[in-house]
């Protein structure tokens, strides 16, 4: 395949490409044998035509059209991997067409977005074009301390929770809880970066590398030994992808976390219910990414909600469809699968949906807005709830 220039090749010489997805991370490609399960379970159908096992046929072939939008949609969710009896990385190989379409500096209009968050991740170590030294502007006011060696444990902010005005909510109810527990914690304000889990899935393989290499040598030169994450994805990179560089830090979910300070007691939780109608979505890089499905039911259940299940949940939750770097992409409207999710959270009667997750709130809070369900249905994270439902000791009740 040659380097593209001026003009995008329609369809890049077979052979190459066959190599390029091989060599990106893709072999698996070779196994499937298109029997289309992979697309029966995939959300894409839901909103559109899509064929994921489409895209793996003429990957094989060498057929790929890296200049096309369908490469850029698997929102990573996990669905389509669990489901093919062939045992083909779906994820890895569309990761792989990523890599080549980056390589090759070609990008649909729709994913430009996720290109100006690699210059801001590799600027300022976040994808939101903030500046690194208001990081921890979020904790002002609080009682939040530079992270040292000898605490208890890091809270790996996330920049999502450090900079976006709704998420920082949730930065601040996880301090005043963590605090209210006794929890020795600290945090490393301008000197956290970006985890990278998302932008590596965006097939931007070096600023990955760049962002886990600057956050490991601060990990280990601050003596981190212990993580504490809101998100998910931090979550599913440290535990899962940052072993690939030699290291190993214990890392901790806050789903994990509250559970265990509510059941050593650390965490007073006021008795009789919480009052209103609440429903749970599993995360994808929380659930099917990491098993974590019966955490955040217990935590939930310990603050009095009585949950009512969604439709899809656990190991069949709905993508909100931020994954892999969607988060930064533009979705139309009517292909939104936030927007089924509130719906289904209204069928079932929730007038709040707790979730713990950046990207599944940003999106939910957003088709809470275009479906017009703000009077009717609050977007919560698991944090939020917990603190809602927590006597604190310095203040009594509340
Ligand atoms: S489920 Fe697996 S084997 Fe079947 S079409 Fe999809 S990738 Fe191929
Ligand atoms: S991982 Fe999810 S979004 Fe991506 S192709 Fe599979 S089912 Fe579709």
């Amino acid at each position: 395949m040659a380097k593209k220039t001026e003009n995008v090749e329609t369809v890049a010489p077979f052979k190459e490409v066959i190599a390029e997805v091989k060599a990106a991370g893709g072999e698996t490609a070779r196994l499937c044998y298109q029997c289309g399960k992979c697309d029966v379970v995939c959300p894409w159908n839901r909103v559109r035509d899509f064929s994921i096992r489409k895209i793996i046929r003429e990957a094989s072939l060498g057929l790929t059209e890296i200049e096309g939008e369908d490469i850029w949609r698997c929102t990573t969710c996990g669905s389509c991997p669990s489901h093919c009896p062939r045992g083909v990385e779906q994820i890895e190989l569309g990761v792989s067409l990523r890599r080549i379409a980056a390589e090759y500096d070609v990008f649909p209009t729709s994913v430009r977005a996720a290109r100006t968050a690699s210059g801001s991740l590799l600027a300022d170590g976040n994808p939101l074009s903030e500046d690194r030294d208001k990081r921890a502007d979020w904790a002002q006011g609080l009682e939040v301390r530079p992270f040292e060696e000898g605490m208890e444990l890091l809270y790996f902010v996330g920049c999502y929770f450090s900079y976006d005005p709704r998420m920082k909510k949730v930065a601040v109810a996880t301090a005043k809880i963590l605090n209210a527990a006794g929890v020795d914690f600290g945090i490393l304000g301008a000197k956290e970066s970006c985890c990278g889990e998302s932008i590596r899935k965006t097939g931007a393989e070096e600023v990955f590398k760049t962002l886990a290499k600057e956050n490991i040598k601060t990990f280990v030169d601050n003596g981190v030994k212990k993580i504490l994450v809101s998100s998910p994805h931090c979550y599913d990179t440290f535990k899962n992808e940052y072993p690939e560089f030699m290291v190993k830090f214990e890392v901790v979910h806050i789903t994990e976390l509250l559970l265990e300070l509510i059941e050593q007691g650390r965490i007073e939780l006021r008795q009789g219910g919480y009052g209103k109608q609440v429903t749970y979505h599993d995360p994808c890089y929380l659930g099917r990414h990491n098993g974590l499905y019966d955490e955040p039911r217990a935590v939930l259940k310990r603050a009095g909600v009585e949950l009512v299940e969604l439709p899809e949940s656990r190991e069949n939750s709905l993508c909100c469809g931020g994954g892999g770097g969607r988060v930064w992409m533009d979705t139309p409207v009517g292909e939104r699968f936030s927007n089924l999710r509130l719906k289904q959270a209204r069928e079932v009667g929730a007038e709040v949906l707790v979730t713990s997750c950046p990207y599944c709130i940003t999106n939910f809070e957003e088709s809470r807005l275009t479906l017009e369900l703000d009077e009717v249905l609050e977007i919560k994270d698991i944090t939020e709830v917990v603190a809602e439902a927590m006597v604190d000791p310095k203040q009594g009740e509340g």
